[in-house]
């Protein structure tokens, strides 16, 4: 019973099952209501009777006129978006009730006709009736409780006649509608469960495509923006260019590429870990973002390189102008220190910038060109903005013939180390040698070393170099007493995280004393890393190696700094020493430098010595060593070991000379 109720029962839990039935509703009620005319016409014809004017043509005529309204009705319902869950509902509740109403009404008025009719109109009512119930039926299936409610009524109320009427001689009909009724129930019943899933699936199916629509448009950020910053990565940033170029409405005039790739962001990682330099990232990033002017994208397109498309309706010129001006006031940005974990870091910036000046040039050229001019400026020095020109494609060319013939050059061991003597002042003996790198069996052409220097200082080759040069000095020095030997290093060397293991291998490998090594190290390096090269400092002086600040007087350390850090030498560059003339400023400057240092139990080495005149004033100013041509150019191996044993044998003969005048 409870079963039979259900079937009965309008579901309104489904809105989108409701709506579903809605929308076939809206076709198929306009037809039924059409068939209910037809067949209430087609009694009136049959069984119409003067006499019954009432029951044979007005209430017909009601009957039509009312399902005629509600056709038209439907027929205006032209899609279920228009309404409100609400109202379908109550839409499809007003549908069942109706159907109730109306099956009762049309019942009542086919009895209250069959009652008078003769034989062949009532076979023509039963025939007219079954036709009316069946299409009924069929054009609510989708409804299910109305269409039960229409079989239902119209059954029960024409069996109950039929069985009543004439003595139960229609019996057989009643039993008949009765089977009828019971398999359009069947029917319906297995056809609405087939339209709820139908519609369940359909819906499921809308959720998954949904789903997949949202994870790929996940995957399309993901594959398009930096997951740290959120700004538009590499790729993003190349189909944005491919858009510009494609894009008719902006002349190729318009655009300058901005390159910005960050100074100082390797060591912080090495130094300070990862997650502060992430999140020095993205403070940098959020300042860039703000100074970022409109109509320009501002891109993450490596792990510390960002680039700003300036989109822009000027000419070139006018172009690079602004993006100069832009260029400007992000190196200022970059600079501001960030305080991380109670550490201040701070970067600075190097820029490239490329317009297009030459007209012809595509956007995904001038990124190349930006490129280049960035690394042009990090070679100038850091911190700089360089703009692009035909000349750094040349030179460009002409560092990456150098980059590939380092490696090869290692490899077929084309390089060679010089000495260069330093001698102590007072003695004239070589105390120590300056290991200098040179590269004499280059198939091109022999290069200095500052050239190739600089070039493996930016692509990473000075690690490999600077080992090398390390391991043999060390190997060809080691019989040589008590002399010191000093080996340059360069800041990307200090850099390494293992540089300090890597020269303590070295040096048990090779049996070197650590007493008898000094490094030397620019101030540039300590200007910028200042917590790394303290801790390196300290690992090294607990050895016993010791430190000497290289080309001092090239920058702005001050002398109290460096004993800050210990160091224990200080190499006055030859720019100092080769104005010296006596009582001239330049002699009073150094004179200065030289007590200072001294009273700060610091050593002073002379660099760049080449007249007996600046031996002369950096003697008397107690200067400790000397280091120039005056002494001895860098050579080979061979012929500083000749100059070691002369110049040890004429600091003898000197020290026994001022014995004897003594
Ligand atoms: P530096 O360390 O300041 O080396 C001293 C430079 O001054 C050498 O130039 C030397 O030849 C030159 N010099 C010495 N005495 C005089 C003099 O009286 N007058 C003049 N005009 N010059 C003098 P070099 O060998 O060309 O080296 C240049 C720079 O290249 C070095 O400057 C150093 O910074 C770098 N370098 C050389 N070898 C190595 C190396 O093995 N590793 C690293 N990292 N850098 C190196
Ligand atoms: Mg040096
Ligand atoms: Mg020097």
């Amino acid at each position: 019973m409870r079963a039979l109720l259900k079937l009965l029962t309008l579901d309104v839990s489904d809105a989108e099952l409701m709506r579903a039935q809605f929308n076939s509703f809206c076709g198929h009620i306009p037809l039924l209501y059409g068939i209910l005319v037809c067949n209430t016409l087609a009694i009136t014809v049959t069984s119409f009777d003067p006499q019954q004017i009432g029951k044979t043509l007005v209430s017909p005529m009601l009957i039509s006129a009312v399902a005629l309204g509600r056709a038209i009705w439907w027929l205006r319902q032209a899609d279920a978006q228009q309404f409100s869950d609400a109202e379908i509902s109550g839409q499809l509740k007003r549908t069942c009730i109706l159907a109730v109403v109306m099956t009762l009404t049309f019942s009542v008025w086919a009895i209250w006709v069959y009652q008078d009719a003769d034989g062949y109109a009532r076979s023509n009512l039963t025939f007219f009736l079954a036709l009316s119930q069946v299409s009924t039926v069929f054009c609510l299936m989708t409804l299910r409780a109305a269409a039960m409610l229409v079989a239902l009524v119209s059954t029960i109320s024409f069996a109950l006649y039929f069985s009543w009427i004439d003595g139960g001689i229609m019996l057989p009909q009643a039993l008949v509608l009765c089977c009828v009724c019971v398999g359009m129930a069947v029917v319906t019943h297995s056809f609405n469960r087939t339209f709820s899933e139908l519609v369940r699936s359909r819906r499921t199916l809308h959720l998954r495509q949904l789903e997949t629509e949202k994870l790929s448009e996940e995957n399309r950020r993901i594959a398009f923006s930096d997951p740290l910053t959120g700004l538009p990565n590499r790729r993003e940033l190349l189909q944005r260019l491919d858009q510009l170029e494609a894009c008719a409405r902006l002349g190729p005039n318009s655009l300058a590429v901005v390159f910005i790739d960050l100074d100082g962001f390797k060591e912080i990682n090495d130094e300070h870990g990862h997650q502060a330099g992430d999140a020095l990232i993205r403070s940098v990033c959020q300042r860039l973002s703000q100074q970022c002017p409109e109509h320009a994208t501002l891109a993450r397109v490596g792990g510390d390189e960002f680039t700003i498309v300036l989109e822009t309706h000027d000419t070139a010129q006018g172009a690079q102008a602004r993006a100069l001006i832009v260029a400007l006031r992000m190196l200022e940005e970059i600079a501001v220190p960030v305080v991380v974990d109670k550490h201040v870091l701070q970067v600075s910036g190097s820029i490239g910038i490329a317009a297009n000046l030459d007209g012809t040039s595509p956007p995904r050229e001038l990124l190349r060109r930006a490129d280049m001019a960035m690394y042009h400026a990090k070679t100038q020095g850091k911190g700089q903005i360089a703009l692009y020109s035909d000349e750094l494609d040349k030179g460009r060319l002409r560092r990456l013939d150098i980059e590939a013939q380092i490696g090869g050059g290692l490899s077929r061991e084309e390089f060679d180390i010089v000495y260069q003597p330093i001698v102590d002042a007072a003695t004239g003996a070589i105390v120590s040698a300056e290991a200098l790198l040179r590269w004499p069996r280059r198939s091109q052409g022999v290069l200095a070393p500052d050239e190739f220097i600089d070039i493996a200082e930016v692509t990473g080759q000075i690690h490999p170099l600077g080992l090398y040069v390390l391991e043999r000095a060390c190997m060809e020095l080691r019989p040589f007493d008590d002399l010191i030997l000093s080996v340059n290093v360069s800041p990307a060397q200090f850099r390494h995280p293992s540089f300090e293991k890597q020269v303590f291998a070295i040096l048990e490998a090779t049996g070197f004393p650590p007493a008898r090594l000094q490094l030397e190290i620019t101030e540039s390096y300590l200007l910028a890393n200042p917590e790394r090269a303290l801790n390196a400092v300290k690992t090294f002086k607990a050895q016993g190696i010791s430190l000497a600040l290289d080309d001092f007087g090239t920058g702005f350390t001050s002398i109290h700094y460096l004993r800050s850090y210990g160091f224990s030498n200080i190499k006055m560059d030859k720019s100092l020493i080769v104005g010296l003339e006596p009582g001239n400023k330049a002699s009073l400057l150094v004179t200065g430098a030289i007590t200072l240092a001294s009273a700060l139990d610091m050593e002073v080495i002379a660099e760049g010595v080449e007249t007996e005149m600046q031996a002369e004033i950096l003697r008397k100013a107690e200067c400790h060593k000397l280091q120039g041509f005056l002494f001895g150019r860098p050579m080979a191996l061979s012929d500083f070991r000749q100059h070691f044993r002369d110049s040890r044998g004429l600091a003898g003969q000197s020290l026994a000379a001022a014995a004897a005048q003594a």
